[in-house]
């Protein structure tokens, strides 16, 4: 009996309103929470994946997703030079104390650019406008294999370095570094000029930023696919890196030891529905049971959790203490061999399995490929209305049976 003060609590029934119409609305409300007993309860704090309160987490929720500025990646990212990336951000966020700023605030009596001396010193000038700076990134921009008028807006031109400077391999790791160093020589050569009086020519500064891109680039071992453009490019600004070259796996169904059996699990999700699957086979390639499950949709990760929980009830079914399991997805096999622990989202499917795996006296865990998973994903698909239904191995359908029959053979797959 669930005493009226904790439905109160609970359900929030204003006080007194025990009727018995409320009650078994309650009992129906608890009826389709679930909960075990051999658990110990868990504040959940929902705004983080563990669930666990943290102020980083908190503040997330209170703000909303944190929405990334544009720019950010072409200032701060791998292989940077930190005290040009510095710059490079104050300029992104105007925050440079240019002339036309100074003179707004009445510290200096003019805001004459000391590079070209025929313009306003905002950004929009000292960096595009400016013919002195204007030549630097013109060149650079040729230097990079680009032929385009620069654009007037300071905001416009970084766009569109943002939309052109993509991808993660060595050209945009130059291109980035270029950028930066471009803002950050021509902001120090503006203060050569007004603080030592000191000019150089353009190219000089051009020699320069291509010099630190150079030494950063050959100090930072840069990676990139073995393409002929990429090749050229990375000559054109006498740059070495390392040729990335694709790996090609073969793989094909693990076979269990002799001792254990092998149970090849798997989850899917539909519109209205989830499904999970398992089977498992002897050390011989032969099938001694399978199984698939259905629940209400969520997570892929729950689906795939809620195959290992009908993997292993299977395995106790049929009296196999000693099981190697295989998933095809990185998650759960981080979260079952420890390397991950599991969100709130899927805590109670994680503690059914807990309990599960007192029942063995081995258990082992391998991450497979797709392709060498098919008949457990195969067996996903059925999505029924319960979530343990046994499969009679004897209605298999041909598609079924080439799978097993394969996986029997060793097929060989390619993966790169
Ligand atoms: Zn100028």
């Amino acid at each position: 009996m669930v005493p009226k003060q904790i439905f109160c609590l609970v359900f929030g029934i204003p006080k007194g309103d025990y009727g018995i119409g409320t009650q078994c609305e309650c009992l129906e409300l608890l009826q389709g929470v679930e909960y075990d007993v051999r658990d110990e309860d868990k504040i959940i704090w929902k705004g983080s994946k563990t669930g666990d309160f943290s102020m980083k987490n908190t503040f997330k929720v209170l703000t909303g997703e944190v929405i990334e500025i544009g720019w950010t990646r072409l200032v701060w990212f791998k292989h940077n030079i930190p005290r040009h990336s510095f710059i490079s951000w104050l300029a992104c966020r105007r925050r440079l104390k240019t002339k036309a700023k100074l003179l707004r605030w009445g510290i200096v009596e003019s805001a004459g650019c000391v590079l070209c001396e025929n313009g306003i010193e905002d950004e929009e000038h000292l960096f595009l406008n400016c013919t002195y700076s204007k030549e630097i990134w013109q060149g650079l921009l040729i230097k990079m294999g680009v032929s385009r008028d620069i654009s007037t807006s300071w905001d416009d031109e970084l766009l569109w370095c943002q939309n052109n400077f993509l991808g993660e391999g060595a050209v945009t790791t130059v291109k980035n570094l270029c950028l930066n160093s471009f803002i950050y020589h021509v902001w120090m050569e503006r203060n050569n000029i007004i603080f030592s009086s000191k000019k150089m020519a353009s190219a000089g500064v051009s020699h320069l930023i291509s010099m630190d891109v150079r030494l950063k680039c050959l100090a930072s071992k840069l990676t990139d696919k073995d393409k002929l453009p990429i090749r050229r490019f990375m000559e054109v600004w006498g740059i070495g890196y390392t040729y990335k070259t694709e790996r090609i796996v073969e793989c094909s169904w693990l076979y269990p030891a002799e001792d254990e059996v092998m149970v090849n699990i798997d989850g899917s999700r539909k519109d209205n529905s989830g499904g999970s699957g398992a089977i498992i086979r002897n050390h011989t390639g032969e099938t001694i049971v399978a199984a698939c499950g259905g629940s209400a949709p969520a997570t892929i990760m729950a689906h795939e959790l809620q195959g290992v929980e009908v993997g292993m009830k299977l395995a106790i079914t049929k009296g196999c203490r000693r099981i190697h399991i295989c998933t095809d997805s990185m998650g759960v096999y981080k979260l079952l061999s420890g390397e991950s622990t599991a969100a709130w989202s899927v805590l109670h499917i994680w503690r059914r399995i807990q309990h599960l795996i007192k029942e063995f006296s081995f258990i082992r865990y391998s991450h497979v490929y797709r392709e060498t998973n098919r008949a457990a994903d195969r067996l996903t698909s059925e999505h029924p209305s319960d979530n343990f239904v046994i499969i009679d191995i004897t209605s298999f359908d041909r598609e079924m049976l080439s799978i097993l029959e394969e996986d029997r053979a060793g097929k060989k797959y390619l993966r790169k």
